[in-house]
């Protein structure tokens, strides 16, 4: 049957649970806020509080939400996003930091202190490159667990004096089952011991074919150590995303996904957003999972406030009345009210669905709104 908890149907009109227990003393039961009431009790108590009860079902909340094909308007080219995945200690992290590091302007605010989960480098061919800087093939996995779909490129690092290693194998089975596009970077050229031809023909081994091996995957030389060929590493991934012909249409709500979310102290949730379509502004109604809230505050991966963030623009999201979590999918809505009403209805899709697996129940049901 349909249930609700007292509690949740008092949030739902914006009441208090106290009443809601009041009519219901009113009527003979006694009850408490966690207790679970059926759907027309709950009706009926929303009908005497003064409220229009509509029930509805997951199309009705979800509906238009995500328009992933993202068919009309004008589509403009957007920025590549790319992860860095490979073996624990093949220069992942290094990596990262040396291609951030050699592209920020001395005296740019903000500097090479901000660290959100993403950041935005110019290549050398002008186009802007997004790199989400949580490397780790945990992070890859858990967006693409909750379907987020946020990256275009994988840079595979493969240290060239280890050669292809357990996680190498795996980062290579991500990429491969996200059809995802990888691009080699063979890392420590620096070392006396460094074998890069012996890397290219490691990895036959398991379906990636380097160019110079006869096959389509780029391979880019490299020292993370010593900067050596980052910008020949930010040719290959601007052209690799000119094949890929990647396009948003900025002229839209916002559509993106949460990198990273959490809790601070002074400033309150703060959420790194990935924007994947639309541009996303100051004031807008944002929902994410079961979160919503106004925008009150975007943060460039530079440390500067901005007013608007565009297709593949990572930014830092302040104004979420709760801490929204990793891979979670972010819309803008045209109200407050849609907002609660969908990241109501959520919460209580969540609690169901824990509820049906501590049961072993499975089955979908149908939801009431007031
Ligand atoms: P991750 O585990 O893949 O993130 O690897 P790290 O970036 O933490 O690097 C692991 C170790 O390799 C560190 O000691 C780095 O200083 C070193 N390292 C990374 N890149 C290079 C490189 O290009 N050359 C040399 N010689 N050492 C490197
Ligand atoms: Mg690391």
């Amino acid at each position: 049957p349909e249930t609700i908890t007292i509690q949740e149907l008092a949030n739902r009109m914006a009441e208090r649970a106290v009443d809601v227990v009041r009519i219901l003393m009113k009527q003979g039961h006694m009850a408490k806020s966690t207790d679970l009431i059926d759907a027309d009790t709950a009706q009926l108590i929303a009908e005497e509080l003064g409220h229009t009860v509509r029930r509805v079902s997951e199309s009705d909340v979800e509906e238009g939400l995500f328009d992933s094909a993202d068919v009309e308007g004008a589509q403009s080219t957007r920025p590549p996003v790319v992860t860095i995945m490979g073996h624990v200690d093949h220069g992942k992290t290094s990596l990262l930091d040396a291609i951030r590091s050699a592209n920020v302007v001395s005296g740019e605010a903000g500097g090479i202190t901000q660290h959100i989960g993403a950041y935005q480098v110019t290549a050398p061919t002008g186009g802007k490159v997004t790199f989400i800087d949580t490397p780790g093939h945990a992070a890859f996995s858990a967006m693409r667990a909750r379907g987020a779909r946020v990256t275009d490129i994988v840079v595979l690092v493969v240290a060239a004096d280890d050669g292809v290693m357990p996680q190498t194998i795996e980062a290579i089975q991500h990429a491969k089952a996200a059809k995802v596009p990888m691009i080699v970077a063979i890392n420590k050229i620096d070392k006396p011991d460094s074998k890069p031809e012996r890397v290219r023909s490691e990895l036959l081994q398991y379906e990636v074919q380097v160019e110079s091996m006869g096959g389509e995957v780029q391979d880019v030389e490299v020292s993370a150590k010593n900067k050596t060929n980052l910008d020949g590493l930010l040719e290959s991934i601007a052209l690799q995303s000119e094949i890929l012909e990647l396009k948003a249409n900025p002229d839209r709500p916002a559509e993106g996904t949460v990198i990273e979310a959490k809790l601070d102290k002074g400033r309150g949730s703060v959420a790194t957003v990935l924007v994947q379509r639309g541009t996303l502004r100051t004031g807008d109604i944002i929902v994410a999972g079961t979160e919503f809230g106004r925008v009150r505050l975007l943060v460039s991966d530079k440390g500067e406030n901005v007013a608007e963030a565009g297709p593949s623009t990572p930014v830092e999201v302040l104004g979420f009345s709760g801490t929204p979590e990793a891979g979670d999918r972010i819309a803008v809505v045209e109200s407050e009210a849609r907002a609660r009403e969908i990241t109501s209805y959520r919460a209580h899709q969540k609690r169901e669905k824990a509820v049906a697996r501590a049961t072993g129940m499975r089955g979908s049901l149908e939801q009431m709104m007031s």
